[in-house]
């Protein structure tokens, strides 16, 4: 397996709710590295940006209402298999399907508000990394 870099973000459930560092001992516990970090406000327009591949999907509105609604903290996760390991460690979409321990089972409080984002794929966390991070922010 290759060491990977992934694209989390704790959305604004959880820091409204002041458990990112909960949620950061969770990824930590399970393997991944924290190597870069920044609190931010989105603007509604960034977050829209960010999730333009969700643009026609019936969500999309509220969706970008709640992402720029409180801060969030934008994170870059390593380790093995890090984009598969941090979907396994967040859970189902929906924190009602997602398994125990999972992030979103622990945290989540219904299919939006479901307190982490992860990428899914290497193609996208490169993407997805590079809308937030220079490289110069990434530290190992
Ligand atoms: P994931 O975050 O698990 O990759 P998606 O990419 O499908 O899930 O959706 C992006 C985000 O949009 C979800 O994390 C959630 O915040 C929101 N979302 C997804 N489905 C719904 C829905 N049916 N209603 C409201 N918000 C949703
Ligand atoms: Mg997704």
């Amino acid at each position: 397996m290759a060491v990977e870099r992934t694209l989390s973000i704790i959305k604004p459930d959880a820091t409204a709710r002041n458990i990112t560092g909960k949620i950061n001992a969770v990824f930590e516990a399970s393997g991944l590295r924290i190597v870069a970090q920044r609190r931010i406000h989105l603007s509604k327009r960034m977050a829209g940006q960010f999730y333009a591949v969700h643009a026609e999907r019936s969500f999309f509105d509220e969706l970008t209402d709640y992402m720029s609604s409180a801060p969030v903290v934008v994170q870059v996760l390593e380790g093995e298999n890090a984009v598969t390991r941090n979907r396994e460690v967040m859970g189902a979409t929906n924190p009602a399907n997602a398994e125990a321990g999972t992030i979103r089972a622990l945290y989540g409080q219904n299919v939006q508000e479901n307190s982490v984002h992860g990428s899914d794929s290497p193609e996208n966390a490169a993407i997805e990394i590079a809308f937030f991070f220079a490289q110069t922010d990434i530290v190992g």
